[in-house]
């Protein structure tokens, strides 16, 4: 039975998820093998990240052993595979806060549900984080700019050095 909870609870377990898409589910099934018990937090209203929200019908070819199987079949199956673990899934939340103390994880979501944890795994991408991704590279840029217009001018600076004795 899967086990969905009202949000505005406080929780304690061993790991907390973000992002109950196919990863999430599948980080069940190997933490469940591990002994550790997974909560799961979800931004949609449903289980199963894009497959379920996005093309819930369309078919999969690239999935090992199955030939052909829909996005929606393929979080069911994710569901059933992780059943036996009993993850618990906190949907309709976004993850507003995480707090990183010395010996926990207190993971906070915008409708006030407290999560205390051993560990945590983002299964997600969020779009703040693509966002940073792309803050960062356009850094990176900059400076290989910079250091290419610095070695372009030493270049000119250390030809007119030599240039001038003669
Ligand atoms: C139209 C389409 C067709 C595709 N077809 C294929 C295919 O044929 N074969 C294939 O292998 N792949 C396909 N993909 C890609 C595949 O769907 C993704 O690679 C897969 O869903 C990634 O799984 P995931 O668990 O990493 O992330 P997701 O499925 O994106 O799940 C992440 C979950 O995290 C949640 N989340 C994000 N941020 C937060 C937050 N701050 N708090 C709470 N929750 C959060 C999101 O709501 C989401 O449900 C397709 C994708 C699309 C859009």
């Amino acid at each position: 039975m899967t086990n969905i909870v009202e949000p505005g609870n406080q929780h304690e377990t061993d790991v907390v998820i973000i992002g109950a898409g196919p990863c999430g589910l599948f980080q069940v099934f190997e933490l469940g093998l591990l002994d550790m018990k997974a909560h799961l937090i979800d931004n949609l209203d449903k289980i199963g990240g894009q497959c379920a929200e996005l093309y819930p019908d369309k078919n999969l070819y690239d999935i090992p052993s199955r030939p052909a199987i829909t996005g929606q079949e393929l979080t069911d199956d994710l569901i059933k595979q992780a059943d036996p673990f009993e993850p618990t899934y906190h949907l309709n939340q976004l993850t507003s806060k995480i707090d990183v103390q010395e010996d926990h994880i207190q993971v906070t979501t915008n409708l006030d549900t407290v999560i205390k944890c051993k560990s945590l795994v983002i299964a997600a991408v969020p779009e703040n984080f693509l966002f940073l991704m792309w803050k960062i590279l356009k850094i990176k840029i900059f400076f290989i700019l910079l250091k290419k217009e610095q070695t372009l001018k030493e270049k000119k600076f250390s030809s007119r050095a030599v240039a001038t004795p003669l």
